[in-house]
This record gives structure tokens, sequence and C-alpha cells, in this order.
């Protein structure tokens, strides 16, 4: 089993789409799941129009809690707090949404009046999208730990991969650089970085090259829309060549693309002979070709 994670750096660069169609081509032949572990926005249940077969809370984070009858309002558990998540000036108030769960509180607390308890924080939803069994996280509106809720997400869908004989995991992770990134990428075979040829997208490329890189995991460059700019079509593949970085293919602006998001279906399905499809055909084989290298 394989399992193959898409990151980009920026976020609205056609990740979600492209993960979509590259499911659809490797089902065609292979047992496939798909992840989702952009947590915070989940959207790849909707550019598959997958179906929800079973939702599930999640208890993946810890805040504190005040028993007010051990309260003497000392106030100690407020000044310690190093996330500004108790407030007041003669009872302590908690703030949940900012709460970290660290239990310093609990440890300066002279009445011992306060504990952390684990708490929901998140969804755990399955969906069926075509022939492929589609695991995403969800964390609620406000909530922390989303690393956490990641690091679940992706034991689900292994176990679902295992229970099946799956041969390849696709994770759509988040946008970014943060922990919930680094929790996506930790443990795979490849990771697949989409881009844009755009100043901005190429920066925030770098960023997550230098993340990918300290977990020393192959990786392949996806560059999206990439006749949109010429120059910066140029400057993308400058920095692949730099960095001895395949570009796996170019997948060019096509409304294709977006008209199938609009109908809730991946591209390669809407729209099979569109240019954007063959393209994602090449990315599937020039993918398929680097895992077969792997050791
Ligand atoms: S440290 Fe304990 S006793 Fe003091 S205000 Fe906080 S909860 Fe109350
Ligand atoms: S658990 Fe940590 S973050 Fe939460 S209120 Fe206590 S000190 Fe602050």
């Amino acid at each position: 089993m394989r399992e193959v994670v898409i990151l980009s750096g920026k976020g609205g660069v056609g990740k979600s789409s492209i993960v979509a169609s590259l499911g659809v081509i490797y089902a065609r032949e292979h047992k496939v799941v798909l992840a989702d572990t952009d947590v915070d926005a989940p959207n790849l249940d909707l550019v598959l129009g997958a179906k929800l077969r079973n939702s599930e809370e999640i208890t993946a984070s810890s805040k504190a809690f005040i028993d007010y009858d051990k309260c003497i309002g000392c106030m100690m558990c407020r000044d310690v707090c190093k996330f500004s998540s108790i407030i007041g000036t003669e009872q302590p108030i908690i703030i949940p949404y900012s709460c970290e769960g660290c239990g310093a509180c609990t440890v300066i607390c002279p009445e011992d009046a306060i504990e952390i308890k684990e708490v929901v924080n998140g969804q755990l939803n399955i969906f069926d999208a075509e022939n492929m069994l589609l695991v995403a996280g969800e964390l609620h509106i406000g909530e922390s730990s989303s690393g956490r809720l990641v690091d679940i997400v992706k034991k689900r869908a292994r176990q679902e991969a295992e229970n099946s004989q799956v041969e390849m995991i696709f994770i759509d992770g988040p946008p970014g650089i943060g922990c919930p990134v680094i929790a996506s990428a930790k443990g795979a075979d490849y990771v697949v970085l989409v881009t844009e040829p755009t100043p901005a997208a190429l920066n925030d490329l770098k960023r997550v090259v230098e993340v990918v890189k300290h977990f020393r995991i192959p990786l392949g460059i996806a560059l999206n829309r990439s006749d949109i700019h010429p120059e910066s079509n140029r400057a993308v593949k400058q920095f692949a060549q730099d960095n001895g970085f395949s570009i796996l293919s170019e997948i060019p602006y096509d409304k294709s693309m977006p008209m199938a998001v609009a109908n809730a279906q991946p591209v390669i399905s809407a729209y099979p002979s569109a240019p954007s499809s063959l393209a994602l055909g090449k990315l599937a084989a020039a993918l398929s070709e680097k895992i077969n290298e792997l050791p």
C-alpha cells in the first residue's frame, strides 16, 4: 500500500480538484481510499459529489474546567495561563475556544479546583465517492487540535485501506505549512505539490517544500493553470530545476475544471477529453512512474 499526500502551500490553486481526478483515474485499475485532512475546511466530498455514509464525533482536544465549589478566587490560574484563556477579577472564567488544555492552571491551583477534560472538537465523516471510500475530518468551528484530528483521519483511512486490501491512499492535505500540514505529510511515501504560476503561489511552494524536505519524502510538482502567466511559469520551472524536482504535469487553464466543480464532479469524469483532463491523465502516469521507482 502506498500513501501519496497532495499539498499546495497556497490555498485556491485547485488541489482538491486534482486529488478528485487522480483518485478517479487510479480507481480504474486499483483500489483507492481518499482522505481529506484539510480539517479546517474539508471540501473533497463536494468536489467528488460524494454521498455521506456515516459520521462520528471525535474527541481530539482537552480543555480546563473549574469547580466553583472549590474555587477561592485567588486568580493564580489566570496569571499563569500563557494563552490568556482565563479572564475575570474575582472569579476565573475560562474561554474554551482559546484553552489549549496545557494543564498549567491545574498545577498552580491551590484548591485543586481545575480539571482537564477531553472534549468533542470535530467529526469524522465517511463518504462513498464513485468506487472509492473517502475519510474526511472536520474540526468544529473555533476548535483547535487540528493536527490530532489529522492523525485520526489518517489512521482511519489506513484501517479502511488495510481491511479492503487497498493499494493507494491519496491524502488531500491542508494549505499552509502549519501543524496539520506536518501531520498530513508525516509517513507519506510521496508528496505531490500543486502550484500555479503566480509569485504568491511560488513563494508558498518554496515554504512547503522546506516542510517536505524535513521529512525526506520524495516530491514532484503539478503546475495547475500552467498557461496563465508565462513569466511565472518559467520561474516555477527554474525553481524545480534548481532543486532537482520533477514537474509531473502542466495542467492548462480550462473552464471545464470550474464547470465540473460547479456540477460536483471531478473534471476527468465530467469532461474526459478536456485539456485539463488529458493533463491529469499525464499527471497520474508520471506519478505512477515515481511510485514504481520507490524502494
Ligand atoms: S487558581 Fe484555583 S482557586 Fe485560584 S482562582 Fe483559579 S480555580 Fe480558583
Ligand atoms: S489548560 Fe492551559 S490554556 Fe487552558 S486555561 Fe489552563 S493554563 Fe490556560
